[in-house]
């Protein structure tokens, strides 16, 4: 049993930079958890390309118009003037003043800014092309400089502790739905605890795992939506998964991504016979433009041709000591796996990247449950509408992780945040629980979740395939939720639960919406939105 003031769900980005600002007030004792053994492991451990600063020749009016047009008439406009507005003075706050992040400079010392798809400006602030990595050092060494702060790897939250749900008091099922923390499985003990908590933030980061071809790290696998979803909280836009346009498509090294910073410092896209092809798709953007055409114009030439990739040409826009130094990591990695990218095109494919929908929060972070805030990818502020904007995710993790930790700060600051008696909540429930996981099942299954997800709930969706795979994945859910109640607990099996969970999500809402826009895309759409459609 633990007793926490503030329990926050995962430590990247999101929930590390609510953790600091919480931590501010010593008086406040916050528990983080992470489901990974090494604290860092996170998708935004994985990021590339960078993040979005105020460039010379930029201004919030400027962002936001360039986030609106990206995000094809979905963002909030009220959220995304929020990012541009707080954005750049957070991210000194936070990420260069409190994190020690040093982003790169040109040799006067002043700070680089790089372009990508879709921004009008150059304005994205980068250290190499391994952003998150340095993010990630800087923000888990800020942590643990904050003695208030308990952080604890190997934890994964099963289930939000919710009331009436969870309560023992039958009065409650008259008051709205309240979160007290979480049910958690401790990886090492292997038994589940509850750790209650006045307020609860849910930072898990997306669900690119629940697809075959995905740039996503193996924990990006939905736990926080699905457990928001069945406490009852609203989930919105989770028609809108972004696809990245170029993934690394060599055997071995599937899914890592080539930054969109690459076709920003001028690469540009091939068939595999050496044409350029965006001028046809995109005429006014061409390589640059946004994420969703570009990835489908990828899809339409291989499906066209036959092709298995389609190639990214640096090698000839940019000189061998450029392109080494400027994407080390990316030169290493595709060297590792025998494609030289300052003398060779790099074979590349479109991968599910992130979820621009999940838990509807306000401007707080606060979701439709009293006590439960969410941050990160996992939520939906409205930012990103039906396509993100290339490099806002990191700075939305920033801004929301920041605002929530103030409203949260503010509220146990007055009282507004009851706590909870452990006599009434009662502990995990494991009888019966008999039987040890197969490894065999729980992979077999998340294959075919993947497998549907990709080939139906993929780039390009029709009213049949989407039936197809809400029938496949309701038949799997039934098989997974009875071997769920029969078998002892396991950390691939919460994920399994979980990822079956949000690709029904996908797939419902997807089947719901018969308007193509931004990164869900209907063949057999009612409304075409004009000139992003190709
Ligand atoms: C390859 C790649 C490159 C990218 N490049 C960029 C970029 O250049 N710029 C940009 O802005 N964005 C980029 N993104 C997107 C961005 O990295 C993510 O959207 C962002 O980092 C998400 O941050 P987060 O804090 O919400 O979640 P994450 O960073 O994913 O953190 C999630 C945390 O939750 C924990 N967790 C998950 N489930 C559980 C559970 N059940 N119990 C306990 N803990 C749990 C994890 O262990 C982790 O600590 C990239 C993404 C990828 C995959």
């Amino acid at each position: 049993m633990n007793r926490t003031e503030v329990l926050i769900i995962g430590c990247g980005i999101a929930g590390a930079t609510a953790a600091l600002k919480l931590a501010r007030n010593p008086k406040r004792k916050i528990t983080v958890v992470s489901r990974a053994s090494d604290p860092h492991a996170s998708n935004t451990l994985y990021a590339q390309g960078g993040i979005v600063g105020r460039g010379p020749d930029d201004s919030p009016e400027i962002l936001l118009a360039d986030i609106l047009e990206a995000g094809a008439g979905v963002s909030s406009p009220k959220a995304a003037r929020i990012l541009a507005e707080e954005g750049p003075s957070l991210l000194k706050e936070v990420l260069q003043n409190t994190a020690h992040v040093q982003f790169a400079r040109d040799p006067s010392g002043d700070l680089l800014y790089t372009m990508e798809g879709a921004h009008s400006r150059r304005r994205i602030l980068h250290v190499g092309d391994s952003t998150g990595q340095t993010i990630m050092s800087g923000l888990i060494d800020a942590l643990s400089r904050c003695p208030n702060v308990i952080l604890e790897t190997d934890m994964t939250a099963v289930d939000l502790i919710t009331f009436p749900h969870h309560s023992r008091d039958p009065l409650d099922n008259y008051r709205p739905i309240s979160c007290h923390g979480a049910y958690i499985f401790d990886r090492a003990q292997r038994t589940v605890h509850r750790y209650l908590a006045q307020a609860t933030v849910l930072a898990t980061g997306g669900l690119g795992r629940i697809y075959r071809n995905t740039t996503n790290p193996p924990g990006a696998r939905g736990d926080g939506l699905a457990m928001a979803h069945r406490a009852g909280a609203r989930i919105t836009n989770a028609e809108y998964v972004q696809f990245h346009p170029t993934a690394l498509a060599v055997p071995g090294a599937e899914g890592f991504l080539i930054s969109e910073a690459v076709r920003g410092e001028g690469g540009i896209l091939l068939t595999v016979e050496g044409k350029p092809f965006m001028s046809q798709y995109a005429p006014e953007w061409k390589d640059l433009a946004p994420r969703d055409v570009v990835a489908r114009a990828i899809h339409y030439e291989m499906e066209r041709h036959g092709y298995p990739y389609v190639l990214l040409d640096i090698a000839s826009r940019l000189p061998p000591a450029t392109i080494r130094e400027r994407f080390p990591n990316i030169y290493e990695r595709c060297l590792r796996s025998g494609v030289d990218i300052t003398s060779d095109p790099i074979p590349v494919v479109p991968a599910a990247h992130y979820m621009c929908g999940g838990v509807l929060v306000d401007e707080w972070g606060l979701s439709s449950i009293a006590g439960l805030y969410a941050v990160g990818e996992i939520s939906c502020t409205g930012v990103h509408g039906a396509n993100r904007l290339a490099s806002t995710s990191l700075l939305e993790g920033l801004v929301w992780g920041h605002r929530a930790a103030q409203q949260i700060e503010e509220e146990l600051a007055f009282q507004r945040l009851a706590s909870t008696e452990f006599d009434n909540v009662p502990p995990w429930d494991e009888s019966g629980l008999t039987a040890d996981a197969d490894p065999a099942l729980i992979q077999g299954d998340m294959q075919t979740i993947q497998n549907v997800m990709w080939h139906y709930v993929g780039l390009i969706r029709s009213a049949d395939r989407l039936s197809r795979a809400i029938r496949e994945l309701s038949h799997l859910s039934n098989e997974i939720e009875t071997f769920y109640r029969t078998t002892k607990l396991d950390d691939g099996l919460i994920g399994l639960r979980n990822a079956v969970e949000v690709a029904l999500l996908v797939a419902q809402a997807a089947r719901h919406n018969r308007q193509s826009r931004g990164g869900h895309y209907r063949q057999d759409s009612v409304v075409n939105e004009g000139d992003r459609l190709i």
